[in-house]
Protein backbone atom coordinates (compact mmCIF):
# COMPACT_ATOMS: atom_id res chain seq x y z
CA UNK A 1 0.00 0.00 0.00
CA UNK A 2 3.08 2.29 1.10
CA UNK A 3 4.63 1.88 -2.34
CA UNK A 4 1.29 2.62 -4.11
CA UNK A 5 0.44 5.79 -2.49
CA UNK A 6 4.15 7.25 -3.06
CA UNK A 7 3.29 6.24 -6.87
CA UNK A 8 0.48 8.28 -6.97
CA UNK A 9 2.35 11.37 -5.13
CA UNK A 10 4.81 10.89 -7.67
CA UNK A 11 2.91 11.10 -10.62
CA UNK A 12 1.04 13.84 -9.21
CA UNK A 13 3.84 15.99 -8.47
CA UNK A 14 5.24 15.05 -12.46
CA UNK A 15 1.57 15.98 -13.84
CA UNK A 16 2.09 19.71 -12.06
CA UNK A 17 5.35 19.89 -12.91
CA UNK A 18 4.28 20.14 -16.65
CA UNK A 19 1.14 22.14 -15.75
CA UNK A 20 3.51 24.91 -14.72
CA UNK A 21 6.00 24.04 -17.19
CA UNK A 22 2.81 25.22 -19.57
CA UNK A 23 1.63 27.81 -17.75
CA UNK A 24 5.02 29.42 -17.97
CA UNK A 25 5.04 29.03 -21.68
CA UNK A 26 2.34 30.15 -22.05
CA UNK A 27 2.75 33.77 -20.47
CA UNK A 28 6.43 33.76 -22.23
CA UNK A 29 4.56 33.55 -25.19
CA UNK A 30 2.21 35.93 -24.58
CA UNK A 31 4.79 38.69 -23.37
CA UNK A 32 6.77 37.83 -26.84
CA UNK A 33 3.76 39.27 -28.77
CA UNK A 34 2.94 42.14 -26.80
CA UNK A 35 6.70 42.93 -27.32
CA UNK A 36 6.45 41.86 -31.32
CA UNK A 37 3.58 44.01 -31.19
CA UNK A 38 5.45 47.07 -29.85
CA UNK A 39 8.33 46.84 -32.20
CA UNK A 40 6.29 46.43 -35.10
CA UNK A 41 4.96 50.22 -34.24
CA UNK A 42 7.58 51.44 -34.15
CA UNK A 43 8.91 50.14 -36.96
CA UNK A 44 5.61 51.47 -38.82
CA UNK A 45 6.06 54.80 -36.72
CA UNK A 46 9.29 55.07 -38.53
CA UNK A 47 8.62 54.15 -41.79
CA UNK A 48 6.53 56.77 -42.03
CA UNK A 49 8.73 59.56 -41.03
CA UNK A 50 10.94 58.48 -42.89
CA UNK A 51 9.06 58.22 -46.44
CA UNK A 52 7.71 61.74 -45.54
CA UNK A 53 11.38 63.02 -45.03
CA UNK A 54 11.91 60.89 -48.65
CA UNK A 55 9.40 62.59 -49.90
CA UNK A 56 11.11 66.49 -48.89
CA UNK A 57 14.52 65.70 -50.23
CA UNK A 58 12.72 64.45 -53.41
CA UNK A 59 10.88 68.05 -53.64
CA UNK A 60 14.00 69.72 -52.53
CA UNK A 61 16.35 68.40 -54.82
CA UNK A 62 13.83 69.19 -57.89
CA UNK A 63 13.62 72.65 -56.38
CA UNK A 64 17.54 72.79 -56.72
CA UNK A 65 17.59 71.22 -60.15
CA UNK A 66 15.07 73.87 -61.08
CA UNK A 67 16.95 77.06 -60.09
CA UNK A 68 20.08 75.83 -62.15
CA UNK A 69 21.45 73.96 -58.83
CA UNK A 70 22.38 70.72 -61.15
CA UNK A 71 21.87 67.43 -59.63
CA UNK A 72 22.31 66.50 -56.13
CA UNK A 73 25.91 66.15 -54.89
CA UNK A 74 25.67 62.83 -54.59
CA UNK A 75 26.34 62.41 -58.05
CA UNK A 76 30.15 63.14 -59.29
CA UNK A 77 29.72 65.86 -62.14
CA UNK A 78 31.38 63.26 -64.75
CA UNK A 79 28.32 60.88 -64.29
CA UNK A 80 25.40 63.49 -65.08
CA UNK A 81 23.59 64.09 -68.30
CA UNK A 82 26.64 65.61 -70.04
CA UNK A 83 25.62 68.27 -71.71
CA UNK A 84 22.99 70.31 -69.33
CA UNK A 85 19.64 69.00 -67.96
CA UNK A 86 16.98 72.15 -68.76
CA UNK A 87 14.76 69.81 -70.06
CA UNK A 88 14.84 66.65 -68.20
CA UNK A 89 13.54 66.08 -64.05
CA UNK A 90 15.40 64.34 -61.77
CA UNK A 91 12.98 61.13 -60.75
CA UNK A 92 14.08 59.13 -57.19
CA UNK A 93 15.89 55.75 -58.36
CA UNK A 94 14.24 53.06 -56.67
CA UNK A 95 15.45 52.12 -53.25
CA UNK A 96 18.16 49.66 -52.10
CA UNK A 97 17.13 46.69 -51.91
CA UNK A 98 17.63 44.61 -48.26
CA UNK A 99 17.53 40.85 -49.43
CA UNK A 100 18.17 37.95 -47.54
CA UNK A 101 21.65 36.99 -47.01
CA UNK A 102 23.04 34.62 -50.07
CA UNK A 103 26.37 33.22 -50.18
CA UNK A 104 26.64 35.01 -53.70
CA UNK A 105 27.11 37.83 -52.30
CA UNK A 106 30.41 37.72 -50.95
CA UNK A 107 31.76 37.07 -54.30
CA UNK A 108 34.03 39.82 -56.00
CA UNK A 109 33.94 41.90 -53.07
CA UNK A 110 34.96 44.89 -55.26
CA UNK A 111 32.78 44.29 -58.14
CA UNK A 112 30.16 47.45 -57.13
CA UNK A 113 29.54 50.76 -57.77
CA UNK A 114 27.58 54.18 -56.80
CA UNK A 115 24.17 54.03 -57.39
CA UNK A 116 22.76 57.44 -58.28
CA UNK A 117 19.85 58.61 -55.92
CA UNK A 118 17.97 60.22 -58.77
CA UNK A 119 17.45 59.47 -62.21
CA UNK A 120 16.97 61.82 -64.98
CA UNK A 121 14.39 62.02 -67.41
CA UNK A 122 15.85 63.72 -70.90
CA UNK A 123 13.30 65.13 -73.28
CA UNK A 124 13.22 63.97 -77.39
CA UNK A 125 16.31 61.83 -76.63
CA UNK A 126 17.71 59.35 -78.53
CA UNK A 127 20.26 56.96 -76.72
CA UNK A 128 22.06 54.98 -79.53
CA UNK A 129 23.24 51.78 -77.99
CA UNK A 130 25.82 49.00 -79.47
CA UNK A 131 25.90 45.50 -78.16
CA UNK A 132 28.61 42.58 -78.56
CA UNK A 133 31.31 44.47 -79.63
CA UNK A 134 33.47 45.89 -80.54
CA UNK A 135 34.64 43.85 -83.99
CA UNK A 136 35.67 45.23 -87.25
CA UNK A 137 32.92 47.54 -87.61
CA UNK A 138 33.00 49.17 -84.94
CA UNK A 139 35.86 51.99 -86.18
CA UNK A 140 33.27 52.93 -88.37
CA UNK A 141 30.31 53.68 -86.09
CA UNK A 142 33.24 55.38 -84.10
CA UNK A 143 34.02 57.61 -86.97
CA UNK A 144 30.45 58.53 -88.10
CA UNK A 145 29.30 59.19 -84.56
CA UNK A 146 32.57 61.80 -84.47
CA UNK A 147 31.71 63.60 -87.54
CA UNK A 148 28.04 64.30 -86.46
CA UNK A 149 29.20 64.93 -83.05
CA UNK A 150 26.93 62.37 -81.48
CA UNK A 151 27.92 60.35 -78.39
CA UNK A 152 26.72 56.95 -77.84
CA UNK A 153 26.72 53.61 -75.49
CA UNK A 154 28.60 50.10 -76.14
CA UNK A 155 27.49 47.21 -74.39
CA UNK A 156 31.07 45.56 -74.70
CA UNK A 157 31.48 41.60 -74.79
CA UNK A 158 34.97 40.31 -73.75
CA UNK A 159 35.10 37.47 -76.29
CA UNK A 160 34.55 40.11 -78.93
CA UNK A 161 37.50 42.45 -77.47
CA UNK A 162 39.55 39.75 -77.01
CA UNK A 163 39.17 38.33 -80.20
CA UNK A 164 40.35 41.73 -82.03
CA UNK A 165 43.55 41.50 -79.58
CA UNK A 166 45.34 45.01 -79.68
CA UNK A 167 42.84 46.66 -82.12
CA UNK A 168 40.12 45.64 -79.92
CA UNK A 169 41.81 47.03 -76.78
CA UNK A 170 42.50 50.33 -78.52
CA UNK A 171 38.60 50.47 -79.53
CA UNK A 172 37.72 50.38 -76.24
CA UNK A 173 39.64 53.31 -74.87
CA UNK A 174 38.83 55.12 -78.27
CA UNK A 175 35.38 54.96 -77.01
CA UNK A 176 36.36 56.37 -73.65
CA UNK A 177 38.73 59.04 -75.13
CA UNK A 178 35.76 60.21 -77.28
CA UNK A 179 33.31 60.18 -74.72
CA UNK A 180 31.09 57.67 -75.49
CA UNK A 181 29.33 55.05 -72.52
CA UNK A 182 31.30 51.69 -72.13
CA UNK A 183 28.67 49.17 -70.70
CA UNK A 184 28.82 45.83 -69.56
CA UNK A 185 27.16 43.05 -71.80
CA UNK A 186 28.87 39.84 -70.59
CA UNK A 187 32.09 38.03 -71.04
CA UNK A 188 30.80 34.90 -73.09
CA UNK A 189 27.84 35.68 -75.22
CA UNK A 190 26.46 32.46 -74.33
CA UNK A 191 22.82 32.33 -72.73
CA UNK A 192 23.00 29.23 -70.87
CA UNK A 193 26.02 29.43 -69.56
CA UNK A 194 25.83 33.35 -68.26
CA UNK A 195 22.12 32.42 -66.75
CA UNK A 196 23.13 28.76 -65.27
CA UNK A 197 23.05 30.38 -61.28
CA UNK A 198 23.51 33.77 -59.49
CA UNK A 199 27.04 32.64 -59.04
CA UNK A 200 27.83 32.00 -62.97
CA UNK A 201 26.47 35.43 -64.07
CA UNK A 202 28.53 37.06 -61.46
CA UNK A 203 31.98 35.45 -62.56
CA UNK A 204 30.85 36.20 -66.47
CA UNK A 205 29.51 39.66 -65.46
CA UNK A 206 32.97 40.34 -63.12
CA UNK A 207 35.30 39.34 -65.88
CA UNK A 208 33.75 41.47 -68.74
CA UNK A 209 34.13 44.47 -65.98
CA UNK A 210 37.34 43.73 -65.33
CA UNK A 211 39.00 43.63 -68.81
CA UNK A 212 37.05 46.64 -69.49
CA UNK A 213 38.49 48.51 -66.28
CA UNK A 214 41.84 47.11 -67.23
CA UNK A 215 42.26 48.72 -70.51
CA UNK A 216 40.60 51.78 -70.41
CA UNK A 217 40.50 52.68 -66.37
CA UNK A 218 36.66 53.17 -66.80
CA UNK A 219 34.42 51.20 -64.00
CA UNK A 220 31.40 50.68 -65.98
CA UNK A 221 27.67 51.02 -63.94
CA UNK A 222 25.32 50.00 -66.36
CA UNK A 223 24.87 46.66 -68.15
CA UNK A 224 22.72 45.73 -70.75
CA UNK A 225 21.39 41.83 -70.16
CA UNK A 226 22.19 39.05 -72.80
CA UNK A 227 18.82 38.78 -74.39
CA UNK A 228 17.38 41.66 -72.36
CA UNK A 229 16.36 41.80 -69.03
CA UNK A 230 13.73 39.45 -69.63
CA UNK A 231 14.04 36.17 -71.77
CA UNK A 232 13.56 32.53 -71.48
CA UNK A 233 17.06 31.90 -69.51
CA UNK A 234 16.86 33.44 -67.30
CA UNK A 235 13.49 32.78 -65.75
CA UNK A 236 14.52 30.80 -62.30
CA UNK A 237 16.86 33.37 -60.92
CA UNK A 238 15.70 36.72 -62.81
CA UNK A 239 14.37 38.11 -60.08
CA UNK A 240 17.18 37.23 -57.48
CA UNK A 241 19.84 38.37 -60.22
CA UNK A 242 18.15 41.30 -60.77
CA UNK A 243 18.35 42.34 -56.73
CA UNK A 244 21.81 41.38 -56.46
CA UNK A 245 22.91 43.61 -59.24
CA UNK A 246 20.72 46.04 -57.47
CA UNK A 247 22.45 45.79 -54.95
CA UNK A 248 25.75 45.96 -55.86
CA UNK A 249 24.51 49.02 -57.00
CA UNK A 250 24.49 48.55 -61.14
CA UNK A 251 21.66 49.29 -63.13
CA UNK A 252 20.56 48.01 -66.35
CA UNK A 253 18.68 49.14 -69.89
CA UNK A 254 16.74 47.11 -71.99
CA UNK A 255 15.38 49.23 -75.65
CA UNK A 256 11.85 50.35 -77.19
CA UNK A 257 13.64 50.37 -80.28
CA UNK A 258 15.88 48.44 -82.83
CA UNK A 259 17.26 47.77 -85.79
CA UNK A 260 16.72 43.98 -85.97
CA UNK A 261 19.62 43.94 -87.53
CA UNK A 262 20.16 40.19 -86.13
CA UNK A 263 17.33 39.07 -88.61
CA UNK A 264 18.75 36.86 -91.69
CA UNK A 265 16.82 39.31 -93.67
CA UNK A 266 18.14 42.18 -92.99
CA UNK A 267 19.00 45.20 -94.95
CA UNK A 268 20.71 49.05 -94.62
CA UNK A 269 17.21 50.11 -95.69
CA UNK A 270 15.09 47.82 -93.34
CA UNK A 271 17.46 48.53 -90.39
CA UNK A 272 16.87 52.25 -91.18
CA UNK A 273 13.28 51.78 -90.90
CA UNK A 274 13.21 49.74 -87.37
CA UNK A 275 15.44 52.49 -86.27
CA UNK A 276 13.23 55.39 -86.40
CA UNK A 277 9.77 53.97 -86.36
CA UNK A 278 9.95 51.48 -83.71
CA UNK A 279 9.27 53.61 -80.92
CA UNK A 280 6.55 55.24 -82.39
CA UNK A 281 6.32 58.88 -80.99
CA UNK A 282 8.46 57.89 -77.85
CA UNK A 283 9.85 60.91 -75.78
CA UNK A 284 12.94 59.11 -74.93
CA UNK A 285 14.16 56.10 -77.52
CA UNK A 286 16.65 53.50 -76.07
CA UNK A 287 17.90 52.47 -79.48
CA UNK A 288 18.89 49.23 -80.06
CA UNK A 289 21.93 47.82 -82.48
CA UNK A 290 24.59 45.75 -82.88
CA UNK A 291 28.68 46.82 -84.22
CA UNK A 292 28.57 43.10 -84.97
CA UNK A 293 26.05 43.46 -88.42
CA UNK A 294 26.80 45.41 -90.98
CA UNK A 295 23.64 46.70 -91.83
CA UNK A 296 23.03 49.45 -88.50
CA UNK A 297 26.76 50.55 -89.07
CA UNK A 298 25.82 51.54 -93.19
CA UNK A 299 22.41 52.73 -91.66
CA UNK A 300 23.69 54.74 -88.42
CA UNK A 301 24.32 58.12 -90.42
CA UNK A 302 20.34 57.87 -91.93
CA UNK A 303 19.47 56.84 -88.62
CA UNK A 304 20.79 60.01 -86.48
CA UNK A 305 19.83 62.52 -89.79
CA UNK A 306 15.84 61.15 -89.47
CA UNK A 307 16.06 61.22 -85.82
CA UNK A 308 17.48 64.87 -86.17
CA UNK A 309 14.73 66.01 -88.47
CA UNK A 310 12.12 64.52 -85.97
CA UNK A 311 13.42 67.16 -83.50
CA UNK A 312 15.26 64.71 -81.18
CA UNK A 313 18.80 65.14 -79.44
CA UNK A 314 21.16 62.79 -78.76
CA UNK A 315 22.96 61.49 -75.29
CA UNK A 316 24.95 58.48 -73.96
CA UNK A 317 23.28 56.49 -70.99
CA UNK A 318 24.90 57.56 -67.45
CA UNK A 319 23.69 55.40 -64.32
CA UNK A 320 21.76 58.98 -64.08
CA UNK A 321 19.51 58.55 -67.11
CA UNK A 322 15.95 56.76 -66.23
CA UNK A 323 15.71 53.29 -67.39
CA UNK A 324 13.89 51.80 -69.87
CA UNK A 325 13.02 48.29 -68.78
CA UNK A 326 11.13 45.53 -70.83
ZN1 LIG B 1 23.99 40.49 -77.16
Amino acid sequence: MKRGAAKTALRLAAYAALICALLFSLALSHRQSEANRSLRARVDALSELLAGRQAEIVELKERLAANGGGPSEALSPAETAPDGGEDGVWEPAPPKLWTEYRAYQDLYPSLSVRRPEMWFSRNKTVYLTFDDGPTVHTARVLDTLKEKGVKATFFIVGTSVRRLGEEGEALLRRMADEGHTIGVHCDVHDYKRVYASVEAFLEDFNAAFTLIRDITGVRSDIFRFPGGSVNAYNVKIRAALIGEMTRRGFTHYDWNASSNDTSGRATEDSAWSNAVSRAGNANRVILLMHDTKAVSVRALSRIIDTYEEKGYGFARLTNADKPIVL
